[in-house]
């Protein structure tokens, strides 16, 4: 029988499967009706013409939410290897049915001019998608309202990369007050960029050049300061704040030392952090894991799933950033070989394999099924201004779902999987469970592995008033 993936003239019926979503775990059959939204959950008979599916053996979810990516970005000489074509594709066979990615208004820059950029890079999305706005030098507060006004309601601030990115303290204070009275979230990198500097100067002068100087000169400590400084700037305006990416232990005691004052602070971590270590560094090819934070001693992965499993992180999103071996080795200064650790463009790929990475945590014992769904698809709905659309089951939301069949055996490795990069951090390894059919607004887009959606279906999604979850 041909399925066909573009419309549903009468609908889809996914019967038998166990449902998780906020609403519990159930065996129950999920309708989405032809609009592409949930129309029911409960034990369904078919309708005329209604495409049925079988999910027997599996469990059905709300498609997951990528809050953390860079698509098509441009990097010194080079570029990240997916744009939103190839990223989103690889994103919905994973199981991801939105992302939302950072726009970045450089200094000098008008955002709304950096906003429409990015627009126009992401309309062959295949899945929804969403737009975080990055300021890298004081804003109005006017510009933080227009922000919102488009439907982009959370902001970045890095404070790390002094000579591109970093803003000072007083520039995040003022962008929390905004960003509280206009319904944004501020979202930060949280690195103290001016010690880090000092560590990469020494480094250089001492000749220290090779790869594993990136997370030499980027301790945990320092992770941890800078934590800690946007933990009190919270409390002290009152404004919630968003870590990125938090990848170690010290960082996370800062997180909770917030939290127990009552501080707002909801972070993000990503597979990486659980996953790997700093030894790949070391080894040839290290470059190849070089991404910011860096990798960390194996011990923080413990710390880190203890703090998913505890709530005290909200979310896991990917950072993906992927470059192709011969940008990783030419370096952003596109010599023939990086000069030295400072010249290396950082980041991984990882849009396709973060729900896989995450139920490993599951089958390991860290996590249950429902802080999977949690912190993979309704934690950053909330979080991000999509909810109830996004996030859940329930009737009126998006039917965006996927079927996850977890005796599925899914090969980690570049070969076997659908990022446009010639490499992978999990090469060799395996994941027991993967999507076996994912829907997006009812349209089916991944079965067994492979696309079967249609070219730039996604919808750039305004997003609302961030929940604290
Ligand atoms: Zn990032």
């Amino acid at each position: 029988m041909n399925v066909s993936s573009a419309t549903n003239p009468s609908g889809v019926l996914i019967r038998g499967g166990t449902v998780i979503d906020v609403d519990g775990e159930r065996v129950a059959d999920v309708r989405i009706d032809q609009y592409g939204k949930m129309a029911a959950v409960g034990n369904l008979a078919p309708l005329v013409n209604e495409t049925v599916h079988d999910a027997v053996g599996c469990f059905v979810i709300p498609g997951g939410i990528d809050a953390h990516t860079h698509l098509h970005l441009p990097v010194g000489s080079v570029r990240v290897s997916d744009d939103f074509d190839t990223g989103t594709r690889a994103a919905a066979i994973g199981g991801t049915t939105t992302v939302i990615d950072y726009t970045t208004a450089y200094r000098g820059e008008d955002p709304m001019a950096a906003l429409r950029t990015w627009k126009s890079w992401a309309e062959p999305s295949v899945i929804d998608y969403g737009l975080h706005m990055t300021f890298t030098e004081a804003v109005s507060e006017r510009t933080v309202a227009e922000c919102v006004e488009g439907g982009v309601t959370s902001i970045k601030l890095y404070m790390a990369y002094p000579e591109l990115l970093q803003v000072d303290d007083d520039t995040i204070r003022k962008i929390l007050r905004h960003s509280q009275k206009h319904g944004a979230l501020v979202t930060l990198h949280a690195e103290n960029g001016g010690a880090i500097e000092q560590l990469r100067r020494d480094a250089l002068a001492a000749g220290r050049t090779g790869v594993f100087e990136h997370a030499n000169t980027r301790p945990a400590l320092l992770e941890a300061e800078a934590t800690d400084r946007a933990a009190r700037m919270a409390e002290d305006t009152g404004a919630p704040v968003y870590i990125v990416h938090l990848s170690s232990a010290p960082a996370l005691a800062s997180v909770r030392a917030a939290q127990e004052r009552g501080v707002n602070i909801l972070v993000e971590t990503c597979p990486q952090y659980l996953h790997l270590d700093v030894s790949a560094l070391q080894a040839s090819g290290g470059e190849n894991f070089v991404c910011t934070p860096p990798l960390r001693d194996p011990w923080h992965h413990e710390e880190l799933w203890h703090g998913l499993s505890q709530g005290w992180i909200h979310t896991v999103a990917t950072d993906h950033c992927p470059f192709w071996m011969h940008d990783r080795t030419a370096g952003i200064g596109g010599n023939e070989r990086f000069k030295d650790f400072t010249d290396i463009p950082g980041g991984l790929p990882g849009i396709e394999t973060r729900l896989a990475l995450i139920y490993d945590g599951v089958r390991a014992g860290h996590i249950t099924r429902a802080d999977w769904v949690r912190l993979c698809a309704e934690a950053p709905a909330k979080i991000f201004g999509m909810w109830p659309d996004k996030g859940h089951l329930g009737v009126g939301a998006h039917g965006d779902v996927v079927v996850w069949d977890p005796t599925m055996v899914q090969s980690l490795d570049a070969e076997a999987l659908h990022m446009r990069v010639d490499h992978s951090p999990y090469q060799g390894r395996q994941s027991v469970g993967w999507p076996k059919l994912v829907f997006s607004r009812g349209r089916l887009v991944a079965r067994n592995g492979e696309f079967v959606g249609e070219p730039a279906a996604g919808k750039f999604i305004e997003r609302c008033r961030p929940l604290l979850v």
